[in-house]
């Protein structure tokens, strides 16, 4: 059985008072919920701050991205010690603000991948098509492509952890959502991939959330679907009732 995952991604926002203030009105709103994995990925600077503030409660908090070298000479890096040692379980990798804004390839995700499992960290891959890539039909070919090369030289013997993330390009932060028939699609021909890539039995068991534009009202009916194991929220991630009430929607399957 996959348990869901409903991620939260901040990107560059919330200050550590602001992080720790979010999960005190947020926690008692999502105390009950058993149904789901729930993750937190602020800001590196609110990181140690979050951890401490989620001790001995059921929110498991992580990294927006990492290097995947140990330590070196690489400003403004952070490596996965550095982020195991405060206690991150998780890491986003290759999210597509970074692919677009950072130059992340897909080399540098596979480099990325390999390092969090050689950590322990449970690495989350975000994958998806741009718009342009979308309507050229090339949805296929790009969603094979950034899985399979991710996966590359990845031992099937420890790539239980791994999570995917489909993330259409042209659906995160535009308010436009892929519709439950799109997201379901998306997520076979990645689950297909997986099964390629590592073993049938690593694809039926590894989980792949949606991301892109997920609110309140379209939790329930993209998160009810078989082979969506979860979601990736930005924008309506940053408010603690709208967050929670996603998590709630999400969990009424
Ligand atoms: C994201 O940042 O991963 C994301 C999906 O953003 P949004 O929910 O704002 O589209």
């Amino acid at each position: 059985m996959r348990k869901l995952l409903i991620a939260a991604n901040w990107k560059m926002y919330k200050t550590p008072i602001e992080s720790t203030a979010f999960l005190t009105s947020f926690y008692p709103l999502i105390k009950q919920n058993t149904q789901a994995e729930i993750l937190l990925c602020p800001a590196m600077t609110s990181l140690a701050a979050l951890i401490d503030a989620a001790r001995s409660r059921s929110v498991f908090i992580g990294a927006q991205n990492m290097h995947w070298k140990n330590e070196g000479a690489f400003t403004g890096e952070t490596s996965p010690v550095m982020l195991t040692a405060i206690g991150a379980t998780h890491v986003l990798i290759g999210h597509s603000e970074r692919r677009q804004y950072f130059n992340e390839t897909d080399t540098t995700v596979n480099l990325k991948l390999k390092a969090a499992l050689a950590h322990s960290l449970i690495p989350i891959v975000c994958v998806g098509e741009k718009l342009e890539e979308r309507e050229a039909d090339l949805t296929a070919n790009v969603l094979e492509l950034q899985t399979s090369i991710a996966l590359e030289g990845i031992d099937p013997a420890i790539a239980a952890p791994i999570v995917f993330a489909y993330e259409p390009v042209w659906a995160i932060g535009t308010g436009r959502t892929a519709t439950p028939e799109i997201a379901a699609e998306a997520h076979k021909l990645i689950r297909a991939q997986i099964a390629k890539s590592l073993t049938p039995t690593l694809a039926a068991s590894i989980r792949i959330l949606y991301g892109g534009s997920v609110k309140p009202d379209n939790a329930k009916s993209l998160c009810c679907l078989e082979d969506i194991d979860g979601a990736l929220v930005g924008g309506a991630s940053l408010d603690p009732q709208s967050f929670a009430d996603i998590v709630q929607n999400a969990t009424a399957r």
